[in-house]
């Protein structure tokens, strides 16, 4: 077999430090939590370093040492990751920030950061032999499965709110996944799905649900130490629902300062949610481990109603560790703002990317950050499955 020469050695609980097996079908840990990847480190960094990389493709599979698949014949690929790092041209100036950065996640296959997490989960779900993917999602990550399923040659079902916006229908069916929608929130669909992981044999990549998704996602925090020719930036705003991204950069980090990458000066991590939805900053506010379930969840970021979530104790933990902050903004702020990227950087952001120059603004103007700090914004998703949501905002507004 064509091996990956990956270091992963281990699944381990960040919670209780329980290990398991890494040859063995994993969901949570028996304390609950999600579950991690570990690698040999030591091994890892004589076979990859920082010279090393500059040759390969610009794709999430240059870092295949520190990513959990063995054969390479089970990478399940459509190119993501290596997105760009563009400097903001006009809204960093006038904001007075000379380093403003936007890490641009629409260009992904199927239009979002989803596809790194689920080019991972669909890569060693094949690896260890599962045929039936299941999913509950509020959107993009459906599209991700359905394509990498399909990549795959795996089966794939989708669980998504009624109210999702039609092109998630359309592009998952073309897919050619099955698709149920469920009155409610992703809560329900995520109760629906654990359902059907019970009684008819399907496995869940669920959000943090099994220990892969995270590690497609943690791509970005290499990404971003190469982009700044490893000095990391001084904060990273990141649109926050199930919170993988957030988790899985901290974890890259922390990969990244064992391997001797980079030192131990770290990003403020901070997360963005939306008023209607915000359990992160809620739980940030009153000190609290674990962030409670947020009742009647709504937003138009549909990736951000997200009412609980698993991970939250590792979300509130980084953004914590960091010196960073967990911030809540309206609806109507976070739509003008994703109008003003696509208006002054040429950038059709998804409402969840509009909501980290909120957050940016809120943040300059109460002094958090300093004009002159290099702040980069995650621009997750991209608006063209947003369409009919963003102009019938638009039309109602503009009036
Ligand atoms: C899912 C999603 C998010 C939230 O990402 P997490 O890593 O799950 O917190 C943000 N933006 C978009 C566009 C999404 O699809
Ligand atoms: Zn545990």
């Amino acid at each position: 077999m064509p091996t990956t020469n990956t270091t992963a050695k281990d699944i381990f609980c960040p919670r209780c430090a329980k290990h398991y097996d890494i040859t063995a079908v994993l969901t949570l840990c028996e304390c609950g939590a999600p579950l991690l990847v570990d690698y040999d480190y030591e091994k890892a960094s004589s076979v990859i370093d920082r010279e090393k990389l500059k040759g390969r493709t610009a794709n999430m599979w240059r870092y295949l040492e520190v990513l959990p698949v063995f054969d390479c014949d089970n990478v399940a690929t459509l190119g993501e990751g290596g997105t760009q790092l563009l400097v903001s041209k006009t809204i960093g100036p006038e904001l007075g920030m000379p380093d403003l950065f936007l890490k641009d996640e629409t260009t992904n296959p199927t239009g979002s950061f989803k596809a790194r997490g689920l080019a991972m989960a669909v890569s060693r779900a094949r690896e260890l032999g599962l045929k039936k993917l299941i999913i509950p999602t509020a959107g993009n990550a459906g599209s991700a499965l359905a394509a990498y399923a399909a990549r795959a040659g795996l089966e794939c079902k989708i669980i998504m709110p009624r109210d999702v916006p039609g092109p998630f229908l359309v592009d998952a069916k073309y897919h050619g996944a099955q698709i149920e929608l469920v009155d409610g929130t992703i809560k329900d669909c995520g109760e629906r799905a654990t359902d059907l992981v019970k009684n008819e044999g399907w496995f869940s990549a669920a959000t943090l649900k099994e220990p892969y998704r995270i590690e497609g996602k943690k791509t970005m925090g290499y990404e971003l130490a190469e982009d700044f020719n490893f000095e990391l930036p001084d904060v990273i705003i990141y649109p926050t629902g199930g919170g993988t991204g957030l988790i899985g950069m901290w974890k890259a980090f922390d990969e990244m300062e064992r391997m001797g990458w980079i030192g131990s000066f770290r990003p403020k991590m901070v997360s963005v949610q939306a008023e209607g939805c915000a359990p992160i900053p809620r739980a940030y506010e009153e000190g609290l481990d674990y962030a409670p379930v947020w009742e009647d969840p709504h937003t138009l970021a549909a990736g951000l109603r997200v009412p609980g979530a698993v991970g939250d104790f590792l979300m509130l933990e980084a953004v914590r560790k960091s010196g960073g902050t967990a911030v809540a903004v309206s609806d109507n702020d976070l739509m003008m703002d994703t109008k003003e990227l696509s208006a002054k950087e040429g950038i059709f952001s998804s409402p969840e990317g509009g909501a980290t120059l909120t957050c940016l603004k809120m943040l300059l103007n109460d002094g958090f950050v300093k004009p002159d700090e290099r702040v980069v914004l995650f621009i997750t998703g991209s608006g063209y499955k947003y369409l009919d949501v963003m102009q019938e905002w638009d039309e109602e507004h503009s009036a």
